[in-house]
């Protein structure tokens, strides 16, 4: 216990020579705002030689951005970007990293979950020569099965269909360097799931565990539709498995039927013809229209996809920034 406390604290007393861009990504968090600038820019003192904070607003509609720029006032080094409308977090984040000027960028919440002596412990893993640091939570007793079943589900999924290890209980919390940062800013892709990028584009990563912390104020965004979402959204921007899927079944049904086809056709053949088999035929029509339509369905969700990536619409639009040098 005595060695961890040591080792925790020899931890948090390091310092990097890095220029960090925090990017904090915000959607109505006015409650909570102004003190987590407050201790991040503590905290970043303390580890870190220079620094700035960009907070994208991602389309409150509460008083967030006024807390954020009276508090720029006093803090020269928080920068702010308004979006246009409520882009989603994904996109937020892609906002920060097309601003951000430092040497190395930090991804992190504003709600507190994510806890900041987990910084250093980064940035020490960067200066140690690894490209990309993130957190990997600690499973939480109080997590619903179904929540720890589908997610594991979807993480088997993801990594023998893509051969890309996506780290299961890795979120955003996480502090890379600028070659990192140039390979993320080269993905143009507008179904931005960001889990499935940081993987994709490699380099040599390290995954620090830490606890997460219970959301300060206000409630978490994500329920278990929102989650179904970004899950399927993950799926169909990173593998065609599914579509390979549907070719396999439908090979499959064709074949049994065609079987089945040669065996009823002799029958008639010898047996003559016989009136019964109405069971069959409905059993049949209906199995069939289901897996028609679900195969439908999915190419449907391709297709949704080609379609968004073809209007090349831009992955976020910028009402107002204010604090930055440059742009
Ligand atoms: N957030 C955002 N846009 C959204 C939803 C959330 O920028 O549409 C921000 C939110 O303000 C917070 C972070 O993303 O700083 C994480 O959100 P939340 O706590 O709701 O997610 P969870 O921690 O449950 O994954
Ligand atoms: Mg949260």
């Amino acid at each position: 216990m005595i060695k961890e406390n040591n080792e925790q604290q020899q931890n948090n007393s390091y310092r990097s020579d890095r220029f960090l861009s925090c990017i904090v990504p915000v959607m109505n968090e006015e409650m909570l705002i102004e003190d987590f600038i407050t201790k991040l820019n503590i905290s970043l003192r303390e580890c870190v030689k220079a620094f700035e904070i960009i907070v994208i607003d991602d389309g409150s509609s509460d008083g967030t951005v006024e807390v954020v720029k009276a508090i720029q006032k006093t803090h020269k080094h928080v920068k702010l970007i308004e979006l246009s409308r409520n882009f989603g977090k994904e996109h937020a984040l892609t906002a920060g990293i097309d601003f951000a000027e430092g040497d190395s960028v930090l991804l992190i919440d504003a709600d507190f979950q994510h806890p900041f002596y987990m910084i250093p412990k980064f940035l020490q893993q960067l200066d140690q020569g690894y490209d990309m640091a993130y957190g990997v939570r600690k499973h939480r007793d109080d997590e619903s099965i179904l929540k720890k079943k589908g997610s594991n589900f979807f993480y088997r999924i993801m990594r023998s269909s893509t051969g890309i290890k996506i780290p299961a209980d890795a979120g955003d919390f996480r502090v890379m360097n600028k070659i990192a940062l140039q390979a993320l800013r080269s993905m143009p892709e507008r179904k931005r799931f960001m889990k499935g990028m940081y993987a994709w584009i490699g380099f040599k990563t390290i995954g620090i565990p830490y606890e997460v912390e219970e959301r300060k104020a206000g409630e978490s965004r994500w329920n278990y539709g929102k989650l179904a979402d970004l899950a399927l959204s993950g799926i169909t921007s990173f593998t065609s498995l599914p579509l390979r899927l549907v070719g396999i079944v439908g090979f499959i049904i064709s074949f049994v039927s065609m079987c089945y086809g040669v065996y009823v056709l002799s029958r008639t053949i010898i047996q003559g013809s016989s009136v019964p088999g109405w069971p069959t035929v409905i059993i049949a029509i209906t199995f069939l229209g289901g897996i028609q339509l679900l195969s439908l369905g999915i190419l449907g969700e391709y297709i949704a996809g080609i379609f968004s990536e073809v209007k090349r619409r831009p992955n976020y639009l910028i009402r107002k920034h204010s604090g930055f040098n440059k742009k």
